[in-house]
């Protein structure tokens, strides 16, 4: 939270005058161009936000979207760089979706660090951010849900998240249909999260073509994630065990262990270091229904663990 709110204050003044720097040594008539060319254009209403689409496609530009709720770190800065290579065009949506939040989960509390996002995104090139407010997605009246089955009731999240996918579909769903892409762009951190939208945007027939992205992990191995900040200094020493676990799983499942074994040893090693499992499964990494034996792979392992009052989610493919 401290180095987010640091940065908050810091780092548009400093995309600024890095900007500036590159201007100054352009003609006059081209700095203007140079200066907006580095800033996203930012939009909150849909009639703005057509209007910016339809200048972005003026040219038939393909265009990706990588949908974010914000607080913004190395892994989201990784889907826009594949963005960037997947289409000529990058929308970044920034919206903290009250529907995918339960109402005993940290909605209100969820880290929001807007002029550093921002930032963020004047850097890497970003064409347009997308950061409706909660009105303009769920106006009042608002009465409608993507149920999602398949993925999305795989046994995981869906377990002891029961909301979360009704949530996460529909407004994906809303987002699409917004911001009309050709390709998406979602973490493989989510797992099933990934394989939830991947199906429906394949079951509704929305032409975007929705692309995972591995996952970006802290030096330690710890996956980032917005959520990590809530981590105590005790805490955040220990997460590390999540990944340091599957990975010691995934290593006894290539080299031939029981599956059974090797998934009660890793459960053993995350609660260990402090861990209250939430589930830690050997799943088909395409359907993500149970599975017997590595034969019938290719498996990922995906764990969801409490360490104090904060719940992280990981997954790792053997
Ligand atoms: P969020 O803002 O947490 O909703 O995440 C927005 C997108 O970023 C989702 O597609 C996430 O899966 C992805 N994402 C989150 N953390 C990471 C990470 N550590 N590496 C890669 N992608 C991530």
């Amino acid at each position: 939270m401290v180095a987010d709110s640091r940065l908050g204050g810091d780092a548009p003044a400093l995309v600024r005058s890095a900007s500036r720097l590159w201007a100054e040594k352009l003609p006059p008539a081209l700095t203007d161009r140079v200066a907006m060319s580095r800033s996203p254009m930012i939009v909150r209403t849909l009639p703005a936000l057509r209007r910016a689409l339809d200048g972005l496609r003026a040219k038939k530009a393909a265009i990706a979207l990588v949908p974010t709720m914000g607080a913004l770190h190395d892994g989201h800065v990784s889907l826009v760089r594949l963005a960037k290579r997947r289409a000529a065009k990058v929308v970044v949506s920034i919206f903290v979706n009250p529907a995918q939040f339960a109402p005993t989960e940290d909605f209100s509390s969820y880290p929001r660090t807007w002029k550093a996002d921002v930032a963020r995104l004047a850097a890497e090139n970003v064409d347009l951010i997308w950061n409706p407010d909660v009105k303009t997605m769920y106006p009042a009246g608002f009465a409608t849900k993507i149920l999602t089955e398949g993925p999305a009731t795989a046994g995981l999240e869906d377990r002891f998240r029961p909301h979360f996918f009704a949530g996460v579909a529909t407004v994906v769903g809303k987002l699409f249909t917004q911001c009309r892409p050709d390709v998406a762009l979602f973490g493989e951190k989510d797992f099933q999260q990934l394989r939830v939208v991947a199906q429906m945007a394949r079951d509704l027939d929305l032409g975007v073509r929705v692309i995972g992205a591995p996952t970006v992990r802290e030096r330690d191995g710890l996956a980032m994630s917005s959520r990590n900040v809530y981590l105590s200094p005790d805490e955040r020493r220990a997460a590390p065990a999540l990944y340091r676990a599957m990975k010691e799983t995934a290593k006894q499942l290539r080299a031939g262990d029981d599956l059974a074994a090797a998934m009660a040893g890793g459960a053993d090693l995350i609660t260990a270091a402090g861990f209250a499992l939430d589930y830690f499964e050997a799943r088909h990494a395409q359907t993500l229904a149970p599975i017997e034996s590595v034969k019938h792979g290719p498996i990922r392992l995906l764990v969801a663990a409490k360490i104090g009052n904060t719940r992280l989610i990981d997954n790792v493919g053997v």
